[in-house]
């Protein structure tokens, strides 16, 4: 195992590229799909079964781990890989987008955002400094910078004004992350749907100088055309020779959307949120299980899927365990969806180390438009 980060790429097919990040905890193939272990857990997972699943890293929330149980309390337990029984790498992210997103009676300034907890009222600060601090005492692997993400709709002078603080407050966690051999900083950049506004972003950043580049203030309501368009430039105005993760993203045909456009890490809720809601990903598209048609139906969600949902149950067992609101049914159906979001990106990987993702883009395009088996007729 490496004792330092290091990122290498190995093959690229246009502007996608596949490789490895290296960390001491173990290595990322890129692109990479990060389940999220929001408050210490992937719901409704096991960590060896999130493993099981391909996941080689996963993300952690800032904003809800120093709510509760705190960081501190994180580390006098020995760290959050540690408390949450999992030992390959963990990104964590600022905090800055769910205080943004999550909480009421924000106070916005220079300094920071001071803001009330949204499970018991509690008020909090969060600086560059102490998101720094949080994360360190968490022992995260990939430390994310502090940010600010402007509530949308806004104009274009609110955007900049947003994403020069920010590029202010990177500079900020840069110096309090300080040198720590064996973890990264990421910088993150912003500018909304801007593209001057994203270069200069981007030269901000690349002049602090970080260990990987995240793109963000996208998937916020843009729309999947806007959020292309942004991704048609902004990967490569960021170092080749560094990770670009694209933060929140998404559906599994906005990720391949993504690698095509050179992104190499990505992280989202999805398929863990929609297996509690009754939602599948599949190849062939998206499945609700909850559908009468699926009450008789002995057939597995996917035949071709190795996952224990489709290998051991039918489509008429998950339609009944959530009907009856059984808790398997958030296990196998998020244990199915993370299983073929990690297929998805193996099948990424080896189609751009093999010179073929056209051919594979047009096959998971294929496959998807023509939509779910036939229901069985019944006689
Ligand atoms: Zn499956």
């Amino acid at each position: 195992m490496s004792e330092t980060f290091g990122f290498r790429v190995a093959a690229t097919d246009g502007k996608a590229r596949t490789g490895v990040i290296s960390t001491p905890r173990g290595e990322i193939r890129t692109p990479a799909f990060m389940p999220v272990g929001t408050a210490a857990t992937v719901k409704a997972m096991m960590p060896e079964s999130v493993a099981a699943t391909g996941a080689d890293i996963l993300l952690g929330n800032t904003y809800h781990l120093m709510l509760r149980p705190t960081a501190e309390r994180i580390d006098r337990l020995g760290g959050l890989h540690r408390f949450m029984n999992w030992d390959k790498p963990i990104l964590t992210d600022s905090g800055g987008f769910q205080v943004m997103s999550l909480t009421a009676l924000r106070k916005l300034n220079e300094e920071g955002v001071r803001f009330k907890s949204h499970i018991d009222g509690s008020e909090h600060w969060l600086t560059p400094e102490r998101s720094m601090e949080i994360q360190r005492l968490l022992g995260s692997d990939i430390v994310m910078c502090f940010d600010e993400c402007p509530a949308l709709p806004a104009t274009e002078a609110e955007v900049a004004k947003s994403m020069r603080l920010s590029m202010r407050w990177a500079q900020r966690s840069r110096d309090a992350f300080g040198d720590r051999p064996g973890h990264a900083l990421f910088g993150i950049m912003q500018g909304g749907v801007t593209q001057e506004l994203r270069e200069e972003s981007a030269e901000a950043l690349k002049a602090i100088g970080f260990d990987g580049y995240a793109i963000g203030g996208l998937a916020v309501g843009e729309g999947q055309a806007a959020m292309f368009g942004v991704l048609d430039y902004a990967p490569q105005t960021l170092p080749e020779d560094k990770p670009r993760y694209l933060m929140g993203v998404g559906k599994p045909d906005d990720i391949v959307g993504a690698v095509v456009r050179g992104v190499d890490m990505m992280d989202c809720v999805l398929p863990s949120r929609s297996g509690r809601t009754g939602q599948a990903w599949t190849r062939r598209g998206q499945v609700n299980i909850k559908n009468a048609r699926h009450q008789d139906d002995p057939r597995p969600l996917d035949e071709d899927c190795t996952c224990p949902a489709c290998r051991n149950y039918s489509r008429a067992y998950l339609h009944h365990v959530f009907r009856a609101q059984e808790i398997i049914s958030s296990m196998l159906l998020t244990w199915h969806n993370l299983h073929y979001y990690q297929e998805l990106m193996a099948g990424l990987r080896g189609a751009i180390s093999e010179g073929r993702l056209s051919d594979f883009v047009a096959a998971f395009e294929a496959q998807r438009s023509a939509g779910d088996i036939e229901p069985l007729t019944l006689t």
